[in-house]
């Protein structure tokens, strides 16, 4: 599933900001992560759902439910089978919890439907569904015939339905079945605090039996984006609708009554009859289809699924066109969309690129994708980016369309990476499923790691794996990892409520950098050979954690390499957080000088102070760290070696050494940890870094730069170490560095903006800026140079971007005059003349310094606007202004009136907040509207959390400290982890200002000579 993500840039008052940098620190858990496109009626979900239900009930008609025994055989006539049709390791059914068979009078006392978990005593085989949709009144009826394997004797078949009401006829009917009898129904009922639906037999399924349940059900096709959902479109002038489902996590239960959890893999046949104006698509290709001559409603007949979740299913009724391809094995990829989109081309990159990354990851997994189809359908709104239902895809337009015209490169980096998200799902996740929601993030972590790998293998160029990972995943992901409000990655869910809670950025992002540092301990070909295995073995069914540990670790073994896989990785995935790795040279006179001193600790950004978690955790926490260590010198850097650190102090020897070489630890950062040395070692690679960059790679030179930021942040180093370290900047023609660096600035920006000595701080970025800045210039919008990423230079338009927007943020006059000059010309010419690449900077620069008419004329262009691109980035520009009137009167008609689409009402608040001028509005706003705020959007855990973080991040005062606590303790109970990690965030602000203002300050005003430490 993707989640969300925010746009690449955003600028606040001049002083521009990386939306991920920003958020980053907030969290986006949940789902949400990057992406969130949650809309209104998601939020409104409760209240429509109480709708519903009585909507529902008024017009359910069928409901008999009959069960026939079939003594040992489906209906097929296949042979009876044992209960363990299951393969797959370790993947099991939950277990019978302890339900007894038995007499009657046994059920008050044994209640399997009060667990939160199905019981697990009857599993289903097949479903066979027919659904009836009505779009012109928005509902549809349904048959659904379950064939069911009995595991454990009993006498209560439970099973997941939500908001639809399901009565069941009065006992069972015979059938008429040769060899099968119906069987009694004692009673039945729904058990909606587990959303369950029970059904008990007058006397007990015996086990390896099959049976089967058939139930009848009316229900309406929601408004909110879950379950079975319907959306609008507009196509010349008319209103259209469609009608889609969206069943991950736990919505599949809101369109037909079955077994909803990941573990009970079946397989699905589908029937859906509706309108023949409609055309209806699902996992498999139609396999018959018939016109009645009642109606002359279209009956469409899908072929069989293979064995797979039941949140995987997915079926579309709408009018949508397609466009076309064929992978060489013959599999047909179509993608659907609005017709004037697919007329227009919108649709064709996508559609390209999933050819080729078929291909790619058939190649890379050496299992072939498994249907004979696969189509990606652009529906207009969606809970999330995309999601990965086999064979029908489903992504939100804006990440899947692309208009190249006026799409800026981030724009279609971020598209990109979606689809090979999706896809590489079509393996992870489709075929080989987690067991649980636990771990979620054996898909996720895969798909977000894939991400790299697979758009590496599209455009090599862009160096995403090696380089673009550390900024947007490692970096990104510690800052949340750091927190003590944190959580392991596998983590423990029961409730409903806590599934959504799994999709977080921990689950994501940590998830691909464990992954990401396992398979470079492992080796390319090794990983590559595990994971093979594991999908072999694992197909069409479920797998845990352990069964990839094992997995991978045979893979080592093979070669005759034995390490403890799962050994070393509980320690990752099963604890919150990551350590900070030590190294020092040998200062004690007993050892040799080749001798090294390494020790770990749990890196906290709270650790020095007062922490409620401090002393739990973080004394306990050890890993099993792989760390790679290389020594140099001004000339060369010497072999790196692998050394495992399993102790909270170790010692080991490297190769030889002398004053002037220097240690480097996590070489290319492949490891999820930080990396200190003592201060004279940061003092060499500072030296080196002034000297010759180059000696020391890319990743690394981003790595020191994230590390020295962070590490004198918590307090582990001072604050003069990564503020010398960043006066080498001027040599660095990298932009992966750049971009760190200005990640680590924005967010020290955050803290100091509103200081007196402010100005100490921007001069010295701006003055380490200055010459790259004008080096690189600005981009020219030429003929074949708009903002196509295919042909253009990437690296390069990255590095221009990321330095026009420090030099325009922190003040540079000549990036302001141009700006301006762009802005200018847009209003006297009506002709935007202004690169997709840079147009929300400029947008941006240009309200913050320009008078009341500018921001008229961009509220103007932002209503005129039909690009979903162009459209954010101008909302977005509107929140940089200096005017709190017009802020004021931006929050107002957000909240209150349709100008502004629902799902951007929350980052117009957030971007006001960002705005320095802005502030302290967002913060009132937010307190004062909370209320509203927390009926529209509390539901949706992700907004919830932006939302909070968004508009807490930059308070750093005691009295915005007590505000903040104020406001808990008032109005946050219930919001979910977000508040408690808001007041982490801000205590750690106060903190720093109260510890580390003074010396940062100091170091400024006189800094030594450069490289001289
Ligand atoms: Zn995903």
């Amino acid at each position: 599933m993707g989640l969300n993500d925010s746009s690449p840039g955003a600028m606040r008052n001049g002083r521009g900001l990386s939306d991920q940098w920003a958020e980053s620190v907030v969290v986006r858990p949940r789902t949400t992560e990057r992406h969130i496109t949650v809309h209104k009626r998601l939020v409104l979900g409760f209240a429509l759902s109480i709708l519903t239900l009585i909507i529902v009930t008024a017009v359910a008609v069928v409901l008999s439910v009959r069960f026939e025994e079939c003594g040992g055989r489906d209906r097929d006539g296949v042979t009876g089978e044992s209960g363990s049709r299951g393969s797959g390791g370790s993947a099991k059914l939950n277990g019978s919890r302890g339900e007894r068979t038995g007499e009657r009078g046994d059920e008050e006392t044994v209640q399997p439907w009060r667990n939160s978990r199905l019981p697990g005593s009857v599993r289903p085989r097949h479903y066979d569904l027919r659904l009836a949709v009505y779009m012109d009144n928005f509902t549809f009826s349904g048959e659904v015939s379950i064939e069911l394997e009995c595991i454990n004797a009993t006498r209560f078949i439970v099973l997941h339905t939500d908001r639809l009401e399901v009565r069941c006829g009065a006992g069972g009917r015979p059938a008429n079945r040769p060899g099968g009898g119906a069987m009694r129904i004692h009673r039945h009922f729904p058990y909606p605090a587990n959303q369950m639906y029970v059904v008990v037999l007058h006397r007990e399924m015996k086990p390896m039996r099959v049976y089967r349940l058939n139930v009848s059900f009316d229900a309406a096709i929601e408004d909110e984006l879950l379950g079975f959902f319907r959306s609008s479109y507009t196509l010349q002038r008319e209103r259209r609708y469609l009608a889609v489902t969206q069943f991950s996590p736990i919505h599949a239960r809101k369109a037909f009554p079955c077994f909803d959890e990941p573990i009970y893999k079946a397989t699905f046949t589908l029937t859906l009859r509706h309108d023949p104006q409609y055309t209806s698509l699902s996992n498999m290709p139609v396999e018959s289809s018939s016109l009645s001559d009642e109606d002359g409603w279209v009956t469409n007949r899908f072929a069989r699924t293979p064995r797979m979740s039941t949140y995987y299913l997915a079926w579309a009724v709408c009018n949508f066109t397609y466009r076309e391809t064929q992978t060489d094995s013959g599999v047909t990829i179509r993608l659907y969309a609005r017709p004037d989109a697919i007329s227009s081309g919108e649709g064709d990159y996508a559609l390209h690129i999933t050819k080729r990354l078929l291909g790619f990851y058939q190649d890379y997994f050496k299992v072939q994708y498994s249907l004979p189809k696969l189509d990606l359908l652009a529906v207009p709104k969606h809970p999330y980016a995309a999601m990965e239902n086999w064979g029908l895809s489903v992504f939100v337009e804006q990440k899947i369309l692309l208009d190249a015209e006026v799409s800026s490169s981030s724009y279609q980096m971020e598209l990109t990476m979606v689809v090979v998200h999706e896809i590489c799902h079509q393996w992870f996740g489709d075929l080989v499923t987690p067991v649980w929601w636990e771990d979620v993030w054996l898909k996720e972590g895969f798909a977000h790691f894939f991400e790299y790998v697979g758009t590496d293998f599209l455009f090599p160029k862009w160096n995403m794996e090696k380089q673009r990972f550390l900024t947007d995943v490692l970096h990104e992901v510690m800052l949340l990892d750091g927190l003590s409000s944190s959580h392991p990655i596998s983590q423990e869910v029961e409730q409903a409520t806590d599934i959504n809670r799994v999709f977080d950025w921990i689950a994501y992002k940590k998830g691909a950098a464990l992954i990401r540092m396992l398979a470079n301990v492992m080796g390319q070909s090794l990983f590559q050979k595990g994971l093979n295995d594991y999908l072999l073995s694992h197909m069409y069914s479920n797998a845990a954690r352990d069964d990839l540990w094992n997995k991978l670790t045979q893979a080592m073994r093979s070669e005759g390499r034995d390490i403890d896989i799962r050994g070393m990785m509980d320690r990752w995935t099963l604890q919150m957080g990551y350590p900070v790795v030590t190294i020092s040279k040998n200062q004690s006179e007993q050892l040799p000088t080749h001798y090294i001193t390494v020790s770990q600790e749990h890196f906290l950004y709270g650790f020095i102070g007062w922490n409620f978690f401090n002393n739990l955790y973080s004394e306990n926490l050890q890993w099993q760290v792989p760390l790679t260590v290389a020594v140099g010198n001004a000339s060369r850097v010497c072999s790196e070696s692998l050394i495992w650190i399993n102790n909270k102090t170790e010692t080991h020897r490297i190769g030889q050494m002398d004053d002037k070489t220097w240690l480097l630890g996590n070489i290319n950062q492949t490891g999820y940890f930080r990396v200190n040395y003592d201060l004279q070692n940061w003092k060499l690679l500072i030296q080196q870094l002034h000297t010759n960059p180059q000696i020391i790679s890319i990743g690394n030179r981003a790595g020191l730069i994230d590390d020295a930021f962070n590490l004198a942040r918590a307090g582990y180093l001072p604050q003069g170490v990564p503020l010398q370290l960043i006066g080498y900047l001027p040599e660095e023609t990298s932009f992966l560095p750049w971009h760190a660096a200005s990640r680590a600035l924005y967010q020290l920006d955050k803290l100091l903006d509103r200081t007196d000595e402010y100005s100490l701080f921007s001069d010295y970025v701006l003055k380490q800026v200055a010459s790259r800045y004008h080096q690189m210039g600005w981009p020219t919008n030429g003929p074949g140079n708009e903002g196509n990423v295919l042909q253009a230079s990437y690296q390069t338009e990255e590095l221009q971007r990321e330095l026009i927007m420090l030099a325009c943020s922190f003040g540079n006059k000549q990036c302001h005059r141009q700006a301006v000059a762009y802005i200018s010309d847009w209003i006297s010419s009506n002709k935007n003349r202004i690169p997709p690449n840079i147009r929300d900077i400029v947008y941006c620069t240009g309200v913050s310094l320009m008078d009341e008419d500018v921001w008229e004329f961009i509220w103007m262009k932002f209503h005129s606007s039909n690009a979903v691109s162009e459209k954010k980035i101008l909302l977005e520009a509107l929140t940089c202004s200096d005017n709190i009137f017009l802020l004021n009167r931006l929050l107002n008609l957000s909240l209150t009136s349709d100008l502004v689409p629902e799902q951007d009402v929350i980052d117009v608040i957030i971007h006001v907040g960002r705005n320095p001028q802005g502030r302290n509005l967002a913060w009132k706003y937010f307190r004062e509207k909370w209320d509203i705020l927390n009926a529209r959007y509390g539901e949706a855990l992700f907004m919830n959390s932006k939302l909070i973080g968004g508009v807490t991040e930059f308070l750093n005062t005691d009295r915005e400290l007590n505000e903040l606590k104020e406001f808990i303790q008032s109005s946050g109970v219930g919001a979910g982890p977000a508040l408690p990690r808001a007041l982490e965030i801000v205590e750690g602000n106060v903190r720093w200002h109260r510890l580390h203002r003074r010396q940062f300050y100091q170091w400024l005003r006189k800094p030594p000579n450069p490289g001289l430490g």
